[in-house]
């Protein structure tokens, strides 16, 4: 824990340095933007091919070919979804929440994109439509669909409550990578961190620490992506049900999610193109490269 008052006094020019003005770290000017105008007009013209019920505490895998649309929807009340995305051509190339985090900020909405881990670093996803845009941040600095928690799990379940619990989004993502004949082991170690959808939470403005409240999502929201790769999706309907209380137990209500894979007509994504692998030359400055 950290001392509740410094241990070092503040130096005479404290003031001026805690005065000087923040830069954004990743400008995103200079990234390959969507084209949202075509992104739009396809989503006008979509068709299910596909639909996926996440039961509560569960997870299940989905299959999103490239240039599909894929849908998760709040039926049955308020509930939170932990979200794991690999390409189907690799699973080694899966959603990099932490970079997707310096790129885009804390919490993602309509045109933010899912960004793979290194060493593609590529858009897997890109969010075309969100039910929830409409809330912003709130007075708590809060805000839904956010890359900054990792996905509850029975590790640190385990050293907070000692208490062994099974059906954290870690512990379900794992089943349900494994049901689909995967080694356990081998599931466990390609499970990432999560793209939390439809969670609401933020860092408390004193203590900075990462706080969640009770979700806004109501049955009818969904939010929706256009598939940038071909795509494997694991989704979790995380035991912490809308996460307004405590999640990794039993206790709180928790409701189906629903996962829809949509197409649009043929032609409707005419000029768009599958993001190409990063341009990197590789090497990392040892030779040869
Ligand atoms: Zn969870």
């Amino acid at each position: 824990m950290k001392p509740d008052t410094p241990e070092t006094s503040a130096p005479d020019d404290a003031k001026a340095r805690r005065a000087v003005a923040p830069v954004i770290c990743y400008p995103t000017d200079g990234l390959p933007a969507p084209d949202m105008a075509l992104y739009r007009a396809a989503r006008a013209q979509l068709s299910q091919t596909d639909e996926v019920i996440v039961p509560p505490r569960e997870a299940r895998i989905f299959h999103v070919p490239a240039g599909h649309f894929f849908r998760i929807e709040c039926t049955g009340g308020p509930q939170v979804g932990d979200l794991n995305l690999f390409s189907a051509a690799d699973l080694t190339e899966r959603f990099y929440s932490g970079k997707t985090r310096a790129l885009h900020g804390t919490h993602l909405s309509t045109g933010d994109r899912m960004w793979s881990s290194f060493p593609h670093l590529r858009p897997m996803a890109t969010v075309t439509h969100d039910t929830l845009d409409w809330y912003g941040f709130d007075e708590f600095g809060g805000s839904v669909h956010d890359v900054i928690g990792t996905r509850c799990d029975p590790y640190t379940h385990h050293m907070l409550a000692s208490d062994d619990y099974h059906h954290c989004c870690h512990s379900n993502l794992i089943r349900a990578l494994a049901a689909e004949g995967m080694d356990p082991k081998m599931a466990e170690g390609l499970v990432h961190d999560v793209l939390n959808v439809f969670m609401c939470t933020g860092f408390t403005r004193d203590t900075g620490q990462y706080f969640m409240k009770a979700s806004p999502v109501r049955p009818g929201d969904f939010i929706e992506f256009l598939a940038e790769i071909d795509l494997i999706g694991a989704l979790s309907a995380c035991p912490g049900g809308d996460c307004g209380s405590e999640h990794s137990s039993d206790v709180a209500a928790c409701h189906p999610l629903k996962v829809t894979v949509l197409a649009a007509p043929a032609g409707a994504l005419a000029g768009w193109q599958m993001p190409a692998a990063n341009g990197y030359r590789g090497g990392h400055g040892l030779g040869g490269g």
